[in-house]
């Protein structure tokens, strides 16, 4: 082999989710190795759009603007399948011409009642049309005929796949399965191995649920006298209670955690170590693209299933975030999100701030939304509630007293400040925290005294801590 070419080949009928970009990132990977020995190695994307039912622009939209996102950069354009469909159907009439397939005029009625018939005798005989291909008369009708291949009557099919072993079925296992359909256009079996074998694909990877149609898949290189590409099958995610992934578990559009703000090297480090995991420091998880083009071995994808889980994603999440030496992607976020973007417009050192204090603790850039509103909140509304009652007002007084008294507002200082009343006060720290926290930003829980302070500047958290002492 002078190349690896390899393919991501989706269909557009649904968003790009978790599992699409698992199989595309690893296409990517595996070529990025190639070329380093290999520089012909080309990583090619094709839309398969010939379910023109299902395919809709706007998925097609999403799958192009999700590996965009990501940085999983395919060579050349996309392909579009459905513009390859005069080539599907001129292998379909070679076929017919050296008798690897034939042509059955079966109506979907007699179809259905063999269907029933072997149910009901339990016969597992998986060639549904037995006489079409052995009448000369049917074998020359011109229309209104599909397209079937012939598959050997004895025999096994084995294949090996990278991940799954070696596999093998017996041709009497294998239906003769449609190639062109009545009206003549291809069925997906079809055009999958054309297209494959005329971009030169000779290393498939995908998913596993694709498992059983390299049995007949490669029937149709055999017939072409086509060579057989490489296999490696990956094992789907799951959710963390064991099922498919649903939309429940994150099987959503790869551009919503995106628009959430999650970052790309947590959604690629999370999906890396789903099956695999790198051979350094087993503790340390973090591992960005170019680490894993290095070190990845396809050969060590684990066989079983992998579980996709939210907590883990944010773990990684937040572990990007909190390490980001500078605001950038952060920015980059605010532009495409309207509610963090006013704020920043109206005040941005504050909004640094809050990022500042909050990101040790925050899993997808979209928290914000919520935390910064009550730093931003003009007349911030007091929830005086029962806890309220219990402050004791004559201490909030002296403290806010002798706050005021302070001129150096940094962080470091104003820990400073509220450590000594405590020591001089002698009381608990959450006989304070608690009632300023609840007057500062409606809350009882959140950051330091200090760090709120700090976010909020002298004025706005005097005149909160005023207005407060005001009202009762
Ligand atoms: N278009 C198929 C799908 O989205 C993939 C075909 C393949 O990878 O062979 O499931």
């Amino acid at each position: 082999m002078n190349s690896i070419v390899t393919r991501f080949a989706p269909s557009p009928t649904g968003n790009l989710h978790l599992g699409g970009i698992r199989t595309a990132l690893l296409n990517y990977i595996i070529v990025q190795q190639a070329k380093k020995k290999l520089p012909n190695s080309k990583f090619y994307l094709r839309i398969e759009d010939t379910d023109k039912e299902r395919s809709k622009e706007e998925y097609t939209k999403d799958i192009l603007e999700g590996l965009n996102w990501l940085n999983i950069n395919y060579d050349a354009k996309p392909q579009i399948q459905s513009s390859n469909i005069k080539r599907h159907q001129q292998i379909a009439k070679k076929l017919l011409e050296n008798k690897k397939a034939f042509k059955c005029i079966c109506s979907n009625e007699i179809l259905d009642k063999k269907r029933e018939l072997n149910k009901k005798n339990k016969i597992s005989n998986k060639k549904l049309c037995e006489t079409c291909e052995n009448d000369d008369k049917i074998q020359s009708t011109q229309n209104n005929y599909t397209v079937r291949i012939k598959v050997p009557k004895d025999g096994e099919n084995e294949f090996y796949d990278i991940i799954q072993g070696k596999i093998s079925v017996n041709n009497k296992e294998i239906d003769n399965f449609i190639l062109l359909r009545k009206d003549g256009t291809p069925t997906y079996m079809l055009s999958v191995v054309v297209d494959d074998f005329d971009m030169g694909i000779n290393f498939i990877i995908r998913g596993d649920d694709h498992l059983n149609n390299v049995f007949r898949q490669n029937l149709i290189y055999k017939a072409m006298e086509w060579e057989i590409p490489k296999y490696a099958h990956i094992p789907l995610i799951h959710g963390n209670d064991g099922k498919k992934l649903s939309k429940r578990h994150g099987a959503i559009s790869i551009n919503n955690f995106r628009n959430n703000g999650y970052l790309k090297e947590s959604i690629i480090n999370n999906l890396i170590l789903l099956g695999w995991s790198p051979n350094k420091n087993e503790k340390d998880e973090f591992i960005k693209i170019d680490e894993i083009i290095k070190s990845f071995d396809i050969n060590k994808l684990s066989k079983s299933s992998s579980i996709f889980s939210y907590e883990k994603l944010n773990f990684f999440n937040n572990h990007y975030i909190k390490t980001m030496n500078d605001a950038k992607y952060l920015f980059e976020y605010c532009e495409n999100n309207k509610n963090l973007d006013i704020f920043i417009k109206n005040d941005k050192d504050k909004f640094i701030k809050i990022f500042e204090v909050y990101k040790k603790n925050l899993n997808y850039y979209k928290e914000l939304e919520n935390i910064a509103k009550i730093y931003f909140a003009n007349n911030n509304e007091l929830n005086l509630n029962n806890e309220f009652k219990k402050f004791d007002h004559e201490l909030i007084r002296e403290f806010i007293n002798f706050l005021d008294a302070t001129t150096n507002w940094y962080i470091d200082n104003l820990k400073k400040e509220i450590d000594n009343f405590i020591l001089i006060k002698k009381i608990k720290f959450s006989s304070l925290g608690i009632p300023i926290r609840n007057i500062l930003i409606n809350s009882s829980k959140g950051p330091g005294l200090h760090e709120i302070f700090y976010i909020l500047g002298k004025k706005t958290s005097m005149e909160r801590i005023k207005n407060y002492i005001n009202k009762i």
